[in-house]
């Protein structure tokens, strides 16, 4: 599937907030977000009133970009959260949640969700002991998620784990920092979503 291929930090610097895209340089000062923290382009430094359209299109594509989504799947997404019952807004944020690389990304096995995409499309995660690479798989409740053997015992998986170890896991999350195995609870709650986030502008935008 295709994917963003351009700078990286130019799409925290578009949205005005850290994405926490790359991982540790994101917690250094040579963050983007610290040196530059204006949008990018000739007129990124102009202060411009924005539209209705304009809030609600930005809210939509920081959530796209923090969770590494196209449009395309986005709104496949939301489709998904509009037939569910409840608030759309926040069934959206669940469906968002419960990818595979999200979780992957929420037990500290990666540092950051491109690269828990990454390590998922090599097939080191199993899903109720089978493989699956693809990181947009979204997970439900019961499923256990474990590394592959042959992987947990790689230097990159136990650099990880030590990540793995410090790291909060979410309400809706369980994770044995001893076996790097974790199992989903259930569906994620508003206040354990980690980004600021205006959801029912999305819900608005799309609903024109
Ligand atoms: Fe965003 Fe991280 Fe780049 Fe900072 S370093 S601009 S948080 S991706």
């Amino acid at each position: 599937m295709a994917r963003y291929t351009g700078a990286v930090c130019r799409q925290c610097r578009r949205e005005g907030e850290k994405l926490f895209l790359k991982g540790d340089r994101c917690y250094t000062d040579k963050c983007a977000m610290v040196r530059r923290p204006y949008a990018p382009g000739q007129h990124g430094q102009r202060r411009k009133k924005m539209s209705e359209y304009g809030i609600q299109l930005r809210e939509k594509q920081k959530a796209r970009r923090y969770y590494g989504v196209l449009e395309s799947q986005f709104r496949k997404y939301f489709k998904m959260a509009n037939r569910k019952k409840g608030v759309t807004g926040e069934n959206l944020l669940q469906v968002l949640e419960s990818r595979l690389d999200n979780v992957v990304c929420r037990f500290g096995l990666a540092n950051s969700r491109p690269e828990a995409r990454q390590l998922v499309k090599h097939g080191h995660f199993l899903v109720n002991g089978k493989k699956v690479d693809i990181p947009s798989y979204l997970v439900k409740a019961n499923d256990v998620i474990s590394i592959k053997e042959k992987s947990k015992n790689s230097a990159k998986f136990k650099e990880l784990a030590e990540l793995a170890a410090s790291k909060n896991i979410p309400g809706f999350l369980e994770f044995d920092k001893t076996s790097l195995e974790g199992k989903v609870l259930g569906v994620c709650d508003r206040e354990d979503v980690g980004l600021e986030l205006e959801e029912h502008l999305i819900v608005e935008l799309y609903s024109k």
